[in-house]
């Protein structure tokens, strides 16, 4: 069993907000995040059948596209999916070998490689899907919020942030401290109404998702154009459920 770090004073939360009014599911996060860190510090991200009937790899970040439509109107959600740096991990805390572990300063959550012993206990434990094992290297892999970016002295400031978020055409993605209240990302969560994904399971994720606004294009005939969808975000709640379970 791995601990937790204690909390401490002024540490940071260092997480990502996702808009899922703006995503498109162009698949670019997705991409440059296989891109960077298949150079960069979490070495070359493996595939596998790369050109055979069932191509598929290691990927950090996963987009799910689903249709919701509730009280007459309808639209597509696309749900971008990776580590959300849980507050309460227990994909660290069942780690037999201490290679999961949590950052007590930034609350960043990683794999120390080197000790992973790839037993997939880990993944097990992870409701959200967001580790994968590395068959080739024997070692599970996840996001790392593109840690050897957002502490790189080398780069310029303004692309000290996660490459998915540097990519993002529609500028769903945002990237900062949520436990500072008046950081750009909390800021946006209290606006929008920002949600923990599947808040009920108590793993306090760090990254916050917003729901989409109210689908603005009816079904009904065109001389009614006015009835508007509500419950979008009951619907989204159960869309999230419906993707994570696959
Ligand atoms: Fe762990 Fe999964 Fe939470 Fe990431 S999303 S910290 S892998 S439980
Ligand atoms: Fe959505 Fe942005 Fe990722 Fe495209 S790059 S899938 S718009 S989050």
């Amino acid at each position: 069993m791995t601990m937790l770090p204690k909390t401490v004073p002024g540490a940071k939360k260092l997480g990502l907000v996702i808009d899922l009014d703006t995503c498109v599911g162009c698949h670019a996060c997705a991409v440059s995040c296989k891109e960077w860190n298949t150079g960069g510090e979490a070495g070359i991200l493996p595939d596998y059948d790369k050109y055979g009937p069932e191509p598929d790899g290691v990927w950090f970040n996963r987009i799910h596209s689903y249709e919701s439509s509730e009280g007459g109107a309808c639209r597509t959600v696309n749900l971008p999916r990776s580590c959300l740096h849980c507050e309460d991990a227990l994909c660290v805390t069942v780690c037999p070998t201490g290679a999961s572990y949590k950052r007590a300063e930034d609350g960043i959550v990683l794999i120390d490689t080197d000790i992973c012993i790839g037993c997939k206990l880990c993944s097990w434990a992870c409701p959200y899907g967001a580790r994968e094992l590395d068959e080739e290297a024997g070692v599970m892999r996840k996001c790392t919020l593109c840690i050897d970016r957002i502490h790189n002295e080398d780069l310029p400031q303004a692309e000290r942030e996660p490459a998915c978020v540097a990519t993002c055409p529609s500028r769903a993605r945002h990237f900062g401290d949520l436990a500072d209240p008046q950081s750009k990302v909390s800021q946006l969560v209290k606006q929008r109404g920002g949600v923990d994904l599947l808040a009920e399971l108590g793993y306090r994720p760090t990254n916050k998702y917003l729901p989409p606004r109210k689908a603005a294009i009816p079904t009904g005939p065109r001389e009614a154009p006015t009835r508007a969808a509500s419950g979008i975000g009951g619907a989204l709640l159960r869309l999230l459920d419906r993707a994570l379970s696959r």
